[in-house]
């Protein structure tokens, strides 16, 4: 697999990439509210947001569908920041590609399912825009291996692996336990491949979020993707883990860390 580094999809980039923005979209004013604090954090270069949610149990907020796609592109207009949002199927790529988001994510209970990342694949063929696929839920690495070569099968090379955790049945300090050995082998398999932490689902409380972006950054990891809401609290989603666009700047500039790549 042939994998382009992250300072090639973005210029000027230094470590590490930061992706920030709410776990959900829930509104135009929270979705511009939360952009413009956090666009004033200069290393933050991609803005997130959940427009389908794929939540655990049903009767939970599943989120706005297409009506958030637009919030996203006012974002990118208003601020200058990229895009992401994670999709599912191919309808999702068919719109996040009609409505100019910039960057896909495939979800955690997206990558344990070899026919739904195979559909995304298939829909993806002949864009070669940047995907970022998280591992699985579980702690199996051939199938995260697996969905990013089913991503690379359809010609992409901007194609960047998100550690998000993994969910043992185990009780810890965690929401998903780290296991940082195994994006490490993941590593160790693919040099070129760029790994991004997602210490927000790893963690599963804002008070373990700077611990948990030091240890990636201590391991190695390129970029971070921190959910930061205008007002965590009142989130519809993941409420206890979200940071302030304040605390973020904070977390960001408490790191110690090395800046290049290469
Ligand atoms: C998310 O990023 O909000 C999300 C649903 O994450 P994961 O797929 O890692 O659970
Ligand atoms: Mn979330």
């Amino acid at each position: 697999m042939d994998f382009l580094p992250l300072n090639k999809w973005l210029p000027n980039l230094k470590r590490p990439l930061v992706i920030a923005g709410p776990c959900s979209a829930e509104s135009h004013d929270q979705m511009l509210s939360t952009a413009r604090e956090i666009a004033k954090i200069p290393d933050v270069r991609i803005f997130r947001a959940g427009i389908w949610k794929p939540r655990t149990r049903p009767n939970c907020f599943e989120g706005v569908g297409e009506e958030g796609l637009k919030w996203l592109s006012d974002v990118k207009a208003e601020t200058g920041l990229l895009t992401t949002t994670e999709v599912a199927n191919t309808q999702h790529v068919e719109l996040a590609l009609k409505h100019g988001v910039d960057i896909l994510w495939i979800g955690a209970r997206t990558t344990v399912s070899p026919f739904a990342v195979q559909e995304i694949a298939d829909a993806l063929k002949g864009t070669n825009i940047p995907v970022m696929v998280k591992n699985p839920v579980n702690q199996d690495l051939a199938l995260w291996i697996g969905a990013l070569e089913r991503i690379a099968g359809s010609g992409i090379n901007k194609i960047a692996a998100i550690h998000r955790g993994f969910s043992t049945g185990d009780t810890s300090k965690y929401r998903n336990l780290p296991l940082w050995k195994i994006p490490i082998e993941l590593k160790s398999k693919f040099q070129d491949l760029p790994i991004i932490c997602d210490p927000s689902h790893i963690a599963g409380k804002r008070d373990l979020i700077a611990y948990v972006c030091q240890k990636a950054m201590d391991a190695d990891m390129e970029g971070l993707m921190v959910e930061t809401h205008i007002d965590p609290t009142k989130a519809l989603s993941d409420a206890a883990q979200q940071v302030t666009p304040e605390a973020l700047g904070a977390i960001i500039e408490g790191l110690s860390l090395r800046t290049e790549f290469g």
